[in-house]
């Protein structure tokens, strides 16, 4: 067989699952923990993990979905998106607006392995609840833009990807009612690493495996701007393998089209 047909073969079988614009280094993915399933996800009055929300997304039981706030920073991203990549994991990143404007490069590269970008502010403060409002909103506003700006060379007035997580989770409902009306998906968590407190990759590995052996599934949360965690990530995957964990990747559904009035 020509090795071109070979290597598209290889490609279609190991993509099956995932979007076709996504590349992939297919022959690597075989053995790997992978990435199970794409779940389309409509932003639109979208508030999930029951961390900060009454509800979270649809997922099976032992399915996850792996999200890195902060990013992104050169001394750990690069190290964490060589992690996943090793594993064939897709993850969705949170990123901070003025860490995205300084290291555009990083978030390209987050892109274009076929990872998901979402927002986290500009400049992270903590919280958005606890500022005025109209500050609040010109913070979120500023980095929806930056982080477009650094992925991909523009900014329009709705984001590319419509996806948000409030620092620390400091939304308020005037915030939320804000993100409503702009069609932004907000994200909270199911769990996480407690990864801002300092400890070994081993202490770390064995919280969030509690966690989430005790919960069973949901969105987990990490930080790609932490050393500890991307030590910790190789343990995690295969931790994530041997216990039968599926990991799950979203991206934003597109977005919906006018319907025609029904029956009228
Ligand atoms: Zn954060």
């Amino acid at each position: 067989m020509p090795r071109l047909l070979r290597l598209a073969l290889l490609v279609a079988v190991c993509t099956a699952s995932l979007p076709l614009s996504a590349p992939v280094r297919a022959a690597d993915c075989a053995g790997r923990l992978g990435t199970s399933r794409v779940m389309e996800v409509d932003p639109n009055g979208l508030e999930v993990g029951t961390k900060h929300f009454p509800q979270t997304l649809d997922l099976a039981d032992r399915e996850v979905v792996l999200t890195f706030d902060d990013g992104p920073l050169p001394a750990t991203t690069p190290g964490v998106l060589k992690a996943l990549s090793k594993e064939c994991v897709r993850a969705t990143f949170f990123v901070v607006g003025r860490n995205a404007a300084a290291h555009p490069d990083l978030v390209r590269r987050e892109i274009a392995e076929g990872h998901t970008v979402g927002h986290h502010s500009m400049t992270h403060p903590m919280t958005l609840a606890d500022m005025p409002y109209d500050k609040a909103i010109a913070d979120i506003e500023k980095g929806l833009r930056a982080d477009d700006r650094a992925a991909y060379g523009e900014a329009g007035v709705h984001p590319r990807v419509p996806f948000f997580r409030f620092p620390g989770f400091g939304s308020s409902p005037t915030l939320l009612d804000y993100m409503k009306q702009r069609g932004i998906g907000v994200f909270g968590a199911d769990l996480w690493a407690s990864d801002w407190n300092p400890m070994s990759p081993q202490e770390q590995l064995d919280l969030v495996m509690a966690r989430l052996d005790h919960v069973g599934r949901g969105i987990i949360l990490f930080h790609d701007t932490r050393g500890q965690t991307l030590k910790m990530l190789p343990d995690f995957f295969a931790a994530l393998k041997e216990k039968g964990y599926r990991v799950v990747h979203i991206v934003p559904a597109p977005p919906r089209t006018a319907a025609a009035p029904a029956g009228n």
